[in-house]
């Protein structure tokens, strides 16, 4: 069976990936796109600003877009790539119509009842659905997925939390296409870094605590684990490199830690990658020119694991931020609640 899935945000950076991931999905097929509401009513091949590669799938192009309203969406799931204070007022709406919503957007990823879902990390958190139908009494729910800087970190510490994770330091070196379209001026960002992303941090530091939690049957109980977190935006187009510093509660080997990397199974789903993890031995990688799309960009890379004292590694990891950071994070949450028979 095919699910009919709508986009909300259809025309962002997000909302193009989507449709990208979205032409030739073995389980989903695009019916309905929605954006602002001066697209409503126009053909989305002749009004979208298409900047991801390639061309406009054909399934897209002919659709009129329609309100951001659920009277006018025709699916059974919307994926949401819509502006986190507009996404707060929309999604309900769609929850409360009926709707399975799989959210890319900050406003709902740390309500109490909402699940924050990486499948290969906490797909038990999907739980929280029954707790939230019942709480809001809507027919639908909302899943998010994380941040783009979140995901990727958090892949790469999933496998280290049974080695004695106690904290976690972080510096981001984050893409131009995680700041959306048109995004960061190109006077502001050619030949600079910008030592600050606004709301970035706090969402490193929080999210991974509720990721990386335990669902006790009615709440998330919160990681023991401490994140700190510097983000920098940098002038790559796609791909988030982060440097990451962890100390464990004992002596932790780099042997031990590249075998824990390579141990994260990945799920038997449509848009799983062969390998979640993949650990690169050469001292240069990753790079996001080289790397971004390993897996189909589903895969992220770590690299350059060293001993930092005696009870620390350090290494850098680096993946797709619209693709594993976005876009696929959603897709992979929804295909992932078809085989759970939640939808
Ligand atoms: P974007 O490029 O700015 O796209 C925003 C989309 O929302 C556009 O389709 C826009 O439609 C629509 N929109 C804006 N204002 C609206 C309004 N008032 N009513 C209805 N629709 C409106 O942003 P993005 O980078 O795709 O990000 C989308 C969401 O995903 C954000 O919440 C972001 O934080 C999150 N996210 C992004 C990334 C990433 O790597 N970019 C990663 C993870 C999560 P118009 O074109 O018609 O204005």
């Amino acid at each position: 069976m095919r699910y009919s899935v709508g986009v909300l945000g259809a025309t962002g950076m997000v909302g193009q990936k989507f449709i990208q991931m979205l032409a030739d999905h073995p389980w989903f097929k695009l019916t309905s796109l929605a954006a602002s509401e001066r697209r409503v009513g126009k053909k989305y091949g002749e009004e979208v600003d298409w900047i991801v590669s390639q061309d406009v799938p054909d399934i897209a192009k002919d659709i009129e877009m329609v309100p951001m309203d659920p009277k006018y969406v025709d699916a059974d799931i919307v994926f949401s790539a819509l502006p986190s204070d507009i996404a707060r007022e929309v999604e309900p709406k769609f929850a409360e119509a009926g709707f399975v919503v799989a959210s890319n957007a900050s406003a709902y990823r740390m309500a109490e009842d909402v699940p924050l879902v990486i499948p290969e990390v906490n797909p038990e958190h999907l739980r929280l659905i029954e707790v939230q139908k019942k709480n809001r009494g809507w027919d639908g729910f909302i899943v998010t997925n994380p941040n783009c800087t979140t995901i990727v970190l958090v892949l790469s510490l999933k496998p280290l939390v049974d080695l004695g994770l106690k904290t976690v330091r972080v510096a981001s070196m984050q893409a131009l296409s995680g700041a959306g379209y048109p995004g960061v001026p190109s006077l502001a960002i050619t030949d600079n870094v910008i030592p600050f992303i606004k709301g970035e941090e706090d969402k490193v530091e929080a999210e991974p605590l509720k990721l990386l939690g335990k669902f006790d049957g009615q709440k998330i109980e919160f990681a023991n684990i401490k994140v700190s977190a510097s983000c920098h935006r940098v002038p790559v187009i796609d791909g988030h490199t982060e440097a990451v510093w962890v100390e464990f509660d004992r002596s932790v080997s780099v042997e031990e830690a590249k075998a824990a990397f390579e141990s994260l199974k990945p799920l038997d789903l449509p848009t799983s990658p062969e390998k979640v993890i993949i650990v690169r031995e050469e001292p240069d990688r990753p790079q996001p020119r080289l790397d971004r799309d390993a897996g189909n960009g589903m895969s992220i890379t770590v690299g350059r694991i060293r001993k930092d004292g005696e009870n620390g590694l350090k290494y850098i990891v680096m993946g797709h931020n619209t693709v594993r950071g976005a876009a696929g994070a959603s897709i992979l949450n929804a295909e992932l609640m078809v085989k759970e028979k939640i939808i």
